[in-house]
């Protein structure tokens, strides 16, 4: 998944224990499998292939998470687009490489969710414009956390802490006490900004410091804002708590792209999530349920 996959639980019988753990990585991967764009066998990948082309009939699991990214695409005006791809994959963090003026102006029309079709008969997903993809990176890590800690569940465990890179769940307490997890400052490495008690829910925390390069005084990172082909500079990070990490991670991405007003109005007329927002100028500012705290 690009990231690391950590998971922490109590058994109290030791080979059992390395039982569930191994059903874990292995859960974890078979949805790695099934979800990147880099993998020729994904299903994925011969959905971006396909791109133009013709349309793919996948199983219901990619399918229906497709169906939830465009729906949520619908919910934050399009700041969630799960075809920011057709962008994105100009840029090479790693290698500190950011699209040109030219390729960017070509490729910013193919980013629209709205391109995307779906066909319920066949279960099958078509990318209307050629040169168009889509990347779950927004979405899947917390999906495949939701899935794990559900596995975990029926395999008898009742308290654990998964992670997928920014994504977390806690499932339960830890002991007697809730779970504490710490937001990272976003530009004091290793420094926390805040820790919050966690139990029988999810945060997900997307920030602008985890894959980015600086070039001509410009923090190029992996969050794109669809409008412009550009990472997101309106804040530096933000972290979404709720019941399901599908849903925190999506919407700690689509946060990040509206920003502090548009941002903390969304998620204040979502009952079920909080956010809590670090701005450019690193200021704290909190969902009205955060407040009333
Ligand atoms: P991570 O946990 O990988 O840090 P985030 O939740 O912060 O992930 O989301 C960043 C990832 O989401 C990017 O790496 C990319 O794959 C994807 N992404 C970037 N911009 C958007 C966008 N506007 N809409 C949907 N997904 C996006
Ligand atoms: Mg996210």
């Amino acid at each position: 998944m690009g990231t690391s996959v950590k998971v922490t639980f109590w058994h109290n019988d030791e080979v059992q224990a390395k039982k569930i753990a191994s059903a874990f990585f292995a859960e974890m991967e078979r949805i790695n499998q099934l979800m990147s764009p880099y993998i020729e066998s994904s299903e994925l990948y011969s959905i971006n292939k396909n791109a133009g082309i013709k349309e793919v009939s996948i199983g219901e699991e990619l399918y229906q998470l497709i169906e939830l990214s465009i729906e949520i695409g619908n919910q934050t005006n399009g700041a969630f687009d799960i075809t920011f791809a057709s962008v994105g994959f100009l840029y090479n963090y790693r290698e500190r490489i950011n699209p040109n003026q030219e390729s960017l102006l070509n490729n910013q029309a193919l980013i629209d969710y709205r391109q995307i079709k779906l066909n319920p008969q066949k279960q099958s997903v078509l990318l209307t414009q050629e040169g168009m993809k889509i990347d779950l990176g927004g979405i899947a890590k917390g999906y495949a956390v939701d899935n794990a800690v559900a596995l975990l569940q029926t395999l008898g465990v009742t308290s654990a802490l998964v992670s997928a890179g920014g994504d977390t769940k806690a499932l339960g307490k830890h002991g007697q006490r809730p779970w504490l997890l710490a937001i990272q400052d976003p530009r004091k490495k290793g420094k926390h900004a805040i820790q919050l008690p966690m139990e029988d829910e999810a945060i997900s925390t997307s920030g602008d410091y985890e894959r980015y390069f600086i070039k001509e005084g410009i923090r190029h990172h992996h969050i794109i804002d669809p409008k412009t082909g550009r990472s997101a500079s309106e804040v530096q990070s933000v972290s979404i708590i709720g019941a399901k990490s599908v849903m925190t991670d999506a919407l700690s991405t689509s946060v990040f792209v509206l920003g502090v007003k548009e941002g903390l109005a969304l998620i204040n007329q979502m009952p079920a999530y909080e956010a809590l927002i670090i701005d450019k100028d690193r200021k704290l500012h909190f969902s009205n349920g955060l407040l009333a705290n």
